[in-house]
């Protein structure tokens, strides 16, 4: 869905470019992006969704926020010798098992590192030991290993919002475990707000400067 979503994007005159952003060019408002390559990219609007590293990239407009990474882990078992048909959750040990195409994944807990630490994959072994106490047949074979990082802000509510220091910029970010099901409301709130469109929703609690 994602490259389907990908391809539309450059079909209507989008383009793509990854590198790092080190830096902005402001005035009384947003002039341009400053990428690691020294090139500079100039724009009237600019999105700050750069997950849990977005803080680095606020710090940088003089505007930080409280946001912190929950790290997480997951296991993908190509060959895991049972089939799932669907998701299961175990709260208590802070874990789930979900089919996927490629085989069976197990991931979960919540780790406080921050963004520097290098990943402690004992954390997802523990999550497959339980995963294999509660489906004994499950059979742990060409895996992978997996962690990414949650953008956790203290009072759980993501940042959808312009910014209240430098106009044409706006942050989406912040949506600690429920980033994926969050997208497409959160892209389409930050349409709404870029091209001056009436929102979907009051926006007021999701603003920057509650904190
Ligand atoms: C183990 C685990 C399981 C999860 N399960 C679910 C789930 O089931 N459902 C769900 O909804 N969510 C889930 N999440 C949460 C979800 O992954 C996050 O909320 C989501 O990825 C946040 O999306 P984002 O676009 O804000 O940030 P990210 O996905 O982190 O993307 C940010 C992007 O910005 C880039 N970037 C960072 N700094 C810069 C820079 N200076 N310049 C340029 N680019 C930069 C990064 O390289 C990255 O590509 C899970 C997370 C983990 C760790």
């Amino acid at each position: 869905m994602v490259r389907e979503l990908f391809r539309k994007f450059k079909e209507i005159g989008g383009e793509f470019k990854q590198l790092k952003v080190v830096g902005f060019e402001r005035s009384d408002r947003i002039k341009s992006v400053v990428l690691e390559d020294g090139s500079v990219l100039n724009a009237d609007e600019v999105v700050l969704c750069a997950g849990a590293h977005t803080g680095q990239l606020s710090n940088l407009l003089d505007e930080p926020i409280p946001l912190e990474t929950e790290r997480g882990y997951h296991t993908q078992i190509m060959a895991p010798k049972i089939s799932l048909k669907h998701s299961i959750i175990w709260p208590a040990k802070a874990f789930v098992i979900s089919p996927t195409a490629g085989g069976i994944r197990i991931g979960g807990t919540v780790e406080m590192a921050g963004l520097d630490a290098a990943p402690n994959y004992e954390r997802a072994k523990i999550s497959v030991k339980h995963a294999c106490k509660t489906l004994p047949e499950l059979k742990v074979q060409e895996s992978s290993q997996w962690m990414g990082h949650r953008p956790a802000l203290p009072d759980t509510i993501p940042i959808i919002s312009p910014s209240a220091k430098t106009y044409g910029v706006f942050y989406a970010t912040g949506h600690g475990h429920l980033g994926l099901t969050y997208a497409a409301t959160t892209a389409k709130l930050i349409g709404q707000l870029l091209f001056n469109e009436n929102l979907d929703l009051d926006i007021s609690p999701y603003s920057i400067d509650r904190f």
